[in-house]
């Protein structure tokens, strides 16, 4: 044993050939190791994007005006980075709380982005045999989660107008009797609102959680955050990244405390980092900014989708989100073309045509800056020619 910080700690222990030795008898192969399922995945891929447009991740194209960012780093720069991050910052949820009007007796959970807290109620719900539902194409992490935690994950098919097919969820409702529900509100990767009377269905026959994933709450001037004094097993999902923040991977969750507090057992300590805290929280005095940049991306969306159905031959879907999905001829091939014509124009969009049948000769385009979107829409136009 050596004093914990004394030299010894990072040098080499003495008889370093024999543990050579040692180690090469029975060095583990990553099949003696790790989990089968895991194996076969794929890390999630993010696509390198330097020097091109990028309009792949629904990030919003506006930085902070000059004056924030020097006052939020200065601010940053007296966060005491020696110490853990608070274990419990009631203050700043308090006044996160406020901001977004969370009804009384209701909690906040905080993650390290939304993604987080899709694990960690996944992960307190996985009992043997629990099923995770949700409509089907939606975003992918409910999936992969769901199953990586070795629950089964019940995909609904959407109506071919991509709003939610009722019958379908009620008799799966019934079928599988899912812990988790979630609804994308609006639905990545297709963009629409469900329907509200199909929703309150759900929220009253759902046998389990619902959660209304709200991460495209900015673009989509409505929520059902107000519903959670009266549907006990309504929880709000929203974030700080599609608003202007992905960078900070800050997210919550809104909830009757009971729930929260289930989950909170299963979240890492610090999971949420001093700097994103003091960022958020310096930022919740100038949510006028981005609710400004929201403003600009929905004005634009409206003409983005003008000018695309302008163009022969493209199908365009309605959008509540900060992106447009669109449907270009010729299936799959039709779609790899579009995109590799965009990428050699130097522009980055997601191509969706293999994630379901129902996206087939899908693209999504995130809506960027004026400038962007007239790039983008040049050489949509150049590609049907
Ligand atoms: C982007 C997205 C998220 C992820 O948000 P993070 O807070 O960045 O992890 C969650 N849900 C949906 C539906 C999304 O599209």
């Amino acid at each position: 044993m050596h004093d914990a910080g004394s030299p010894q700690l990072f040098s080499r222990s003495s008889g370093e050939g024999e543990n050579a030795v040692q180690e090469a008898e029975v060095r583990p192969s990553a099949e003696d190791l790790i989990r089968t399922d895991v194996r076969a995945l794929r890390a999630y891929a993010v696509a390198p994007a330097d020097g091109l447009v990028k309009l792949d991740l629904m990030e919003n194209p506006y930085t902070l005006p000059p004056d924030l960012a020097r006052a939020l780093g200065e601010r940053l720069g007296h966060v005491a980075l020696n110490r853990y991050p608070p274990g419990e910052p009631a203050r700043f949820k308090q006044r996160l709380a406020e901001r977004i009007g969370l009804p009384a007796g209701q909690a906040l959970l905080l993650g390290n982005g939304s993604d987080e807290l899709i694990h960690l109620m996944i992960h307190a719900c996985a009992r043997p045999g629990a099923a995770v539902l949700s409509p089907w194409p939606s975003f992918s992490m409910y999936r992969m989660t769901a199953e990586l935690d070795r629950c089964r994950f019940v995909g609904v098919d959407l109506r071919d107008d991509f709003g939610l097919d009722l019958p379908a969820m009620l008799a799966a409702l019934r079928e599988h009797r899912p812990a988790l529900v979630f609804l994308s509100y609006p639905n990545n990767p297709t963009g629409n609102r469900f329907d509200d009377g199909a929703v309150r269905a759900i929220l009253e026959h759902a046998p389990g959680l619902v959660v209304l994933d709200e991460a495209y709450l900015p673009f989509a001037g409505r929520s059902w955050i107000g519903e959670l004094p009266r549907v006990r097993n309504l929880l709000v999902l929203r974030t700080f990244s599609k608003l202007g923040l992905a960078g900070l991977r800050l997210g919550y969750l809104c909830g009757a405390p009971e729930w929260l507090a289930e989950f909170d057992k299963l979240r890492p300590p610090f999971n949420v980092d001093s700097l994103t805290l003091a960022a958020a929280d310096f930022l919740l005095d100038h949510l006028d900014v981005f609710d400004a940049q929201a403003a600009i991306i929905r004005a634009d969306r409206a003409r983005m989708i003008a000018a695309l159905r302008a163009i022969d031959g493209l199908q365009v879907f309605d959008s509540a989100a900060n992106f447009i999905l669109l449907r270009v001829p010729d299936g799959d091939r039709g779609a790899g073309e579009r995109f590799a014509h965009l990428l050699r124009q130097g522009i980055l969009v997601k191509n969706m045509s293999a994630f379901h049948p129902m996206l087939r000769g899908c693209l999504r385009v995130t809506v960027g800056t004026p400038e962007e979107n007239a790039a983008f829409l040049e050489a949509m136009k150049q590609s049907v020619e």
